[in-house]
């Protein structure tokens, strides 16, 4: 029953029915084993599935078990938005679901003072939510290094492709450990996404909902 069957526990367990998740939707139900069993996932899911918690229970899960030590610069898990709104309300949730855990956030984010980002993740970080362009231009001024990033997230990964971002999203994901885990969630699989996914992932498991 519920988010236990699916290996969510303790801290976290609580802080999700907290949240007022009881009943894992689909997306979830798919998706939480298959990452927490150590598989990269590739998605189908739209807006509204339930997507943010199918790929940040799992991660929440690996962090605290990793405990507090964290390298400057660094952020333990990225994942990657299309856009401001939605890295913002990404990092809402995950915020909600880590109630309790000592699990720290930041955002980074194109149109706003690269000053607060960059002091932020001076310390390092255990989940950093950003868009492609801000972060490419903290990557490159070595204000923000990836190299130890074990889980990578892209969301609306459709939406980064429109957008122009898929050449920044694909030197991300090489400035990432190379044994990191990847979850692709997107609305659409045009080829190019599919090609993406061959690109940066290994041997997915397919989630369609
Ligand atoms: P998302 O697709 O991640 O944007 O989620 C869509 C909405 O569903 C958000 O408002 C979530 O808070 C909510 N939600 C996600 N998972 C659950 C769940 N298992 N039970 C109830 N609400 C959920």
């Amino acid at each position: 029953e519920g988010f236990a069957k699916l290996g969510i526990t303790g801290a976290l367990l609580k802080a999700t029915h907290a949240a007022g998740f009881d009943m894992p939707k689909p997306v979830q139900v798919q998706a939480i084993p298959a990452h927490l069993a150590g598989r990269d996932v590739l998605a189908v899911a739209q807006t509204g599935s339930g997507k943010t918690a199918a790929f940040s229970l799992p991660i929440l899960t690996k962090i605290v078990a990793l405990g507090t030590k964290r390298l400057p610069k660094t952020a333990r898990a990225l994942i990657l938005a299309p856009t401001r709104e939605l890295a913002v309300q990404i990092e809402d949730t995950i915020r909600v679901l880590a109630k309790g855990l000592h699990v720290s956030t930041a955002l980074v984010l194109g149109g706003v003072s690269r000053y607060s980002q960059v002091k932020k993740m001076a310390p390092g970080v255990d989940i950093l939510v950003a868009t492609p362009g801000r972060l490419t231009d903290l990557v490159r001024e070595g204000e923000v290094n990836l190299s130890d990033t074990r889980w990578l997230v892209l969301d609306e990964a459709d939406r980064m492709l429109d957008m122009g971002f898929i050449h920044d999203v694909k030197r991300l994901a090489k400035a990432t450990h190379k044994d990191r885990q990847t979850a692709l969630f997107s609305a659409t699989m045009p080829v190019e996404i599919e090609g993406l996914a061959r690109g940066i992932m290994k041997d997915p498991v397919h989630v369609e909902v």
